[in-house]
């Protein structure tokens, strides 16, 4: 009976073992996969959020040229683009 137990009990083991390391696996994928889509939707946020725009200021005579975001219309790099630099260059990580 004891050996019946120690086989049941090495099973069991070996079967939950296996069991995590599959659900391990699938988590991994799973947000590696999400992790591509942040990445994307990132991007888009880049995209969209430029600083393709040139434009010339100064006060009272417009004297230099600044580039700037031609979604939100602010210098660049524009807040959206500075926070996200910002949560990038974070050393939290
Ligand atoms: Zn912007």
């Amino acid at each position: 009976m004891s050996k019946l137990n120690q086989i049941r009990s090495d099973a069991t083991l070996v079967a939950d073992q296996y069991g995590a390391m599959d659900a391990t696996e699938s988590i991994v994928i799973e947000m590696a996969e999400d992790t591509l889509c942040l990445v994307a939707a990132l991007d888009a946020v880049l995209e969209l959020h430029n600083s393709d725009g040139q434009r010339w200021v100064g006060f009272p005579r417009a004297d230099r040229q600044e580039r700037y975001c031609t979604h939100c219309n602010k210098a660049a790099p524009c807040p959206t683009i500075a926070a996200v630099i910002s949560e990038l260059e974070d050393p939290r990580g």
